[in-house]
């Protein structure tokens, strides 16, 4: 497969902002190419365009090259990116399934292409005959979550194996709650399928939320067409310095992801018991969709204590669904016995 074809020929043919840094590397004695302020401060510099530091140490922890690694503003810049790179507006069009993380049709709108979708079977398993059926000689992208927001679940390999396999464009798996699973990522199939971005972000098991780091896995290919239209400086320096240390703070990340992870499981058990719960989907992320009875009367019940958590009861496929994320077990502790004190 040619990554080259399936790139907007505006893209193809653009000539790139060239920024300071692109076109001088060597070394500095005294920098007067960038209009900076010369008082030397954290932050009188322009960013690292390229986020070699923070490359380096996603690179050590991932087992994956520099060259296979784009950095976006959140992992929301970076699925804006790729509508921008593959997607000609008002003719590509890309695919997905119901339910699913609302972002994509939203960039998809945005971007004036249309995001046609498929609905998750009953169990929110995916079919993979089913979403090949739906792909049309436009369809550019697909977008997939694994595990999936709203529903938690993980979708089955061989169905995306058979996905990767099949479909001729751009394949992104979004695994932004990959660390709270058992399962392997994606990533470890990169080498395989240069059509294939897998989307990771710093937002959720790291806890670091407010710097914006979301990391696209692909093949050197695409990060070269992703780095050819990302505005230059898109990761401020305070975010790549401080995602670095997050990243080498691995025993607090491992103590609160086990935390999460044991929290969950304790709290799915708690809600099995709640009489008004007709369903807990099985999940492997730090939230869990739980059917009631009467949804919109207990999102309500709990808003009147200020405790909030998400009604997803419109989503196709989610009826009667509000999805809890897992707090701290002081927070797990209030929401759980508010819930068996609910009375219908
Ligand atoms: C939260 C979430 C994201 C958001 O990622 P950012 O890196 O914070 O932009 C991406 N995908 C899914 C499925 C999410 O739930």
């Amino acid at each position: 497969m040619k990554i080259e074809e399936l790139v907007r020929k505006n893209i193809r043919d653009l000539t790139p902002y060239s920024s300071a840094m692109d076109d001088y590397q060597g070394s500095v004695n005294i920098k007067l190419d960038a209009n900076e302020n010369p008082f030397e401060s954290d932050l009188n510099r322009y960013p690292d365009p390229y986020q070699k530091d923070l490359k380096s140490k996603i690179s050590k922890l991932k087992g994956v090259s520099q060259e296979n690694l784009f950095i976006g503003n959140g992992s929301d810049e970076i699925i804006d990116l790729i509508f921008r790179a593959f997607c000609e507006p008002n003719r590509d069009r890309a695919l997905g399934f119901e339910p699913s993380y609302g972002m994509y049709k939203v960039s998809a709108d945005i971007n004036a292409v249309r995001y046609d979708t498929i609905s998750l079977n009953e169990d929110f398993s995916l079919s993979a005959d089913k979403l090949l059926a739906a792909v049309t000689e436009n369809t550019k992208v697909i977008f997939v979550c694994s595990p999936n927001n709203p529903t938690g679940n993980v979708l089955n390999k061989n169905e995306l194996e058979k996905v990767l396999n099949q479909f001729k464009g751009i394949l992104v798996i979004d695994e932004a709650y990959m660390d709270f699973s058992n399962q392997n990522s994606w990533i470890k199939d990169l080498y395989r399928y240069p059509q294939l971005i897998v989307l990771q972000t710093l937002s959720k098991s790291y806890g670091l939320a407010g710097l914006r780091i979301g990391i696209g896995y692909c093949s050197d290919e695409i990060v070269q067409v992703l780095n050819k239209i990302k505005p230059p400086y898109n990761v401020n320096s305070f975010s790549q310095k401080a995602a670095i240390k997050g990243l080498e703070n691995q025993a607090d990340y491992k103590g609160q992801l086990n935390l999460i992870i044991k929290e969950r499981e304790r709290l799915i058990d708690f809600l099995k018991a709640i009489p008004d719960v007709l369903a807990v989907y099985p999940t492997e992320t730090n939230f869990i969709l739980v059917k009631f009875k009467e949804a919109k009367k207990v999102y309500n019940y709990l808003i009147a204590d200020g405790i909030i958590v998400r009604d997803r009861s419109n989503m196709p496929g989610c009826a009667g669904c509000l999805r809890i994320s897992v707090g701290t077990p002081a927070e797990n502790k209030v929401i759980i016995n508010k819930l068996m004190e609910y009375k219908a």
